[in-house]
């Protein structure tokens, strides 16, 4: 579909001089192909300029040693970068307090939010050996109250039970009381999605939020949706605050231009990946794999 950057930064520098180092002019061609490079894997335009900047401050002048061509070099220099920028420690769910912990799970409909919240479940409790129940706050879907609720099943994994007429706060306040009475050690609470950001959603979100004081609130958002992701991560984090971000369909055919420009935007680590519908198909996030996405 696309050159690969490497392919295309071989042809414009290997046509230089292999000794010495790397000039202003030799970057500055190399750049233009690493911004369309990243154009392309749909990164947001403003984080392709402060990127670029950095790449260009760190290559220009370093020297060419004799066993790599220009072109590498500056592959490489483009992928540390690309790395350092994603992050480049796993960073994974902290449960570092008194029990039970709250991890508020916010994102709009569709994102993936309910299949993430059971799968993360899943991952507590048969990796992490710890009890988890969940509960969904969606009050005006009964169908996702109960999707969350056959996802529970299957993966042996107690919801809280559904009672009618409550509203998304008395919900959540319900879970964190029968945790604490249950003594589990994770009570996971789903929020509403909307289709598209709304104010009445963001004041559900953050009053949820104020009611239970979660120890993580996890953005889930599709990788898949470009620009729209970002904006959404910025509104939920300007509004709620997130302490880190899952990103869904990473087993789609998206470039994970999305990953780079939500972590630039919002500072929030991205903590895990979604690979699939099944509940096993979450991964620690995976800084380098995505660099090597992201250059094609
Ligand atoms: P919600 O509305 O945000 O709660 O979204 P759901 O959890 O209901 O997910 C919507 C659809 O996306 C479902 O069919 C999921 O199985 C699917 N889905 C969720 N995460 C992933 C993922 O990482 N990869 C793929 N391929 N599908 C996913």
């Amino acid at each position: 579909m696309f050159d690969s950057l490497s392919d295309r930064l071989g042809g414009i520098l290997d046509k230089l001089k292999r000794r010495g180092a790397l000039s202003e002019a030799d970057v500055g061609e190399a750049m233009r192909e690493v911004r369309r490079a990243l154009i392309e894997a749909d990164v947001a335009l403003d984080v392709v300029r402060s990127f670029t900047d950095k790449v260009r401050a760190r290559a220009v002048g370093v020297e060419v040693v004799k066993s790599v061509t220009p072109g590498q070099l500056v592959v490489k220099i483009v992928h540390d970068e690309l790395v350092a920028m994603l992050g480049s420690d796993a960073d994974p769910i902290d449960l570092n307090a008194p029990a039970p912990v709250p991890i508020l799970m916010v994102g709009l409909q569709g994102s993936g939010k309910t299949t993430t919240t059971a799968k993360i479940a899943k991952r507590l409790t048969e990796k992490g050996k710890r009890r988890v129940l969940m509960a969904s706050l969606d009050t005006r879907r009964p169908a996702a109250m109960e999707q969350l609720a056959t996802l529970g099943t299957q993966i042996d994994v107690t919801t809280l039970p559904i009672v009618a007429g409550q509203s998304a706060v008395q919900i959540a306040r319900r879970a964190i009381e029968a945790a604490r009475f249950g003594n589990y050690d994770v009570v996971m609470l789903d929020t509403a999605g909307r289709v598209t950001l709304d104010e009445a959603l963001m004041a559900e979100v953050a009053e949820v939020k104020a009611a239970t004081n979660p120890h993580e609130v996890l953005l889930v958002a599709d990788s898949l949706t470009g620009q729209d992701a970002v904006n959404t991560a910025k509104a939920f984090d300007g509004r709620v605050g997130l302490t880190g971000i899952v990103l869904t369909r990473a087993d789609g055919d998206g470039r994970g231009g999305a990953a780079l420009s939500m972590r630039a935007v919002t500072g929030k680590p991205i903590k895990l990946m979604g690979t699939g519908e099944k509940m096993d198909a979450l991964e620690d996030f995976d800084p380098k794999r995505v660099a090597g996405r992201i250059l094609g």
